[in-house]
């Protein structure tokens, strides 16, 4: 077991640049646990300083995302804190990081570089030509002295800063989801990377860590992308002279059949897209902490507190999750199942209210409605939206004006082994014998359909489907006596005579 030793405080660092992808709601989930598991506090900061790949929005999309998941930050953008600002473009105006830059500059760690983007392009191709696999750039100002480069800075020559990479020796550090196994790396297999750009903008390397430094991250824990930056991360804490955060590099998310990351391009994996098509957060909750983390070998359900006392960092693997959607949805269904008629209509009613069923905020009566319906479809549910299409025949007419066509085929209403005259007496039949009934409950109508069943000398599944398409439009349908006490008397009369007309016509 890893003893972790308070304080701790994490953080979780998205860039604004789209929406969030699910797997950065569950690196946020691992920080969030981690620091809630020990004690600690969870910071949310915004790293905005690519201003080519930034989303006017989406930081705030982003927000509400990690909220509905109920991850809560105690430092952030919205709710301030001791660090503040939590925004790095804010933080780069008030020159938080040129002072550091310029730390780099006067203890030899970093140097101008006045190499232009096209100079940079034809050293890459040249270095191809030469048959160069992966070409790494040193400036020639490495070896400049601060007046030299100030020189040139003077004449209006546009530079970035660049980190002074050692030519030889090698760089280590230890990595806790790794089981603190010992990563190293040899310095001429970097090279100069750019830690300020010619704007005057830091970029993530050295923004990322003056924050963490100065906002006190004690754990980074990031997706595993970033473990071939880490490097000249450790470069830089040790050319400032701060202490090294524990890393913690959580595993990609790869694709169902294994190949490839879950991509923004071909996955559906923005966080908004899931409460889009009706997940509930608390099952989103339980599926993602279970994507590279587990209890033991067979644990799944659990709820946000028993997931909390139980997270520990050693259980988080080091071989990547894989995303099932359907495991996803069969998980969804099972915290479906477990919410009450009341909290299934509060879940619905965005749904059906998107579809035009019912009000934005139903009145007594609709709600009624609503109550009664929700069970039929209860246990069937896999995901919220799929209840418009599931109840729309209790709120719409089979035929929804006096001349219009049916909304389906009548050739459904015959049913296997039956024949157009049969099914033409069943309808008629169950006209008038719902017709008569006083009382118009489940129990009423089932004796009724039954007794249908024997005197015809029909089997019950032949009866049933042919009123349930009468009555629903559909061959596939929630239980037939629910639903038949559920549409009315008056409607579902109507509905089969509607449907026995089509025998006559
Ligand atoms: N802004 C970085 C990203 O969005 C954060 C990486 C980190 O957590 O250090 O990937």
């Amino acid at each position: 077991m890893i003893q972790i030793t308070p304080p701790v405080r994490v953080r979780f660092a998205p860039s604004p640049t789209g929406y969030l992808h699910i797997g950065g709601v569950r690196t946020a989930l691992f920080n969030w646990l981690f620091a809630r598991h020990y004690g600690g506090q969870f910071i949310l900061r915004i790293e905005d300083t690519d201003e080519k790949r930034f989303v006017e929005g989406a930081a705030d999309d982003m927000m509400t995302s990690l909220r509905w998941i109920g991850i809560t930050w105690d430092e952030g953008p919205d709710v301030g804190g001791p660090h503040g600002p939590y925004v790095q473009s804010q933080r780069s105006a008030m020159g938080i990081y040129r002072q550091y830059v310029d730390q780099l500059l006067e203890k030899g760690f970093a140097y101008k570089s006045f190499v232009t983007e096209e100079e940079l392009t034809q050293m890459r191709a040249d270095a191809q030509a030469r048959g160069v696999k992966s070409f790494r750039f040193r400036g020639v100002e490495r070896d400049w002295s601060l007046e030299q480069m100030a020189e040139v800075a003077a004449q209006g020559k546009p530079y970035t800063v660049r980190l002074k990479t050692p030519l030889d020796g090698t760089t280590s550090f230890t990595d806790l989801i790794r089981g603190g196994d010992q990563i190293t790396v040899n310095h001429n297999e970097l090279q100069d990377i750019v830690l300020l750009k010619s704007s005057g903008m830091p970029v993530y390397h050295l923004a990322h860590l003056v924050d963490d430094h100065l906002m006190g991250v004690t754990h980074v824990i990031r997706g595993e992308e970033w473990v071939p930056s880490t490097p000249y991360h450790v470069l830089l804490y040790k050319a400032f002279g701060w202490e090294l955060p524990t890393f913690a590099h959580v595993p990609n998310i790869l694709r169902q059949d294994g190949r490839g990351k879950l991509s923004k391009r071909k996955d559906d994996v923005g966080a908004n897209r899931f409460w889009e098509r009706g997940y509930l957060a608390e099952a989103m909750f339980n599926y993602l902490a279970l994507q590279g983390w587990s209890y033991d070998d067979h644990t799944e359900l659990m709820t946000t507190d028993e997931v909390l006392e139980r997270f520990t960092i050693d259980r988080v693997l080091a071989s990547p999750a894989r995303w099932n959607p359907e495991k996803l949805k069969d998980m969804n269904g099972l915290y479906i199942r477990r919410l009450s008629t009341t909290e299934l209509v509060d879940a619905l009613v965005p749904f059906l209210a998107a579809s035009g069923l019912v009000g934005a905020s139903p009145g007594a009566a609709e709600r009624d409605y609503l109550m009664q319906l929700a069970p039929l479809i209860h246990e069937r549910l896999e995901e919220l939206r799929e209840a418009p299409e599931l109840l729309e025949f209790f709120f719409h007419e089979v035929a929804p004006t006096a001349d219009a066509p049916l909304s389906y085929d009548p050739a459904h209403l015959v049913q296997k082994k039956m024949d157009a005259p049969t099914t033409h007496t069943v309808l008629k039949m169950a006209q008038e014998r719902l017709n008569d009934l006083n009382t118009w409950d489940k129990e009423q109508i089932e004796a009724v359909l039954r007794t249908m069943v024997s005197e015809l000398g029909l089997k019950a599944g032949q009866l049933f489907g042919t009123i349930r398409v009468a009555v629903t439009g559909r061959t596939v349908a929630p239980p037939l006596f629910e639903t038949l006490v559920a549409i009315g008397q008056e409607r579902s009369l109507k509905r089969i005579a509607l449907a026995e007309r089509t025998f006559t016509e």
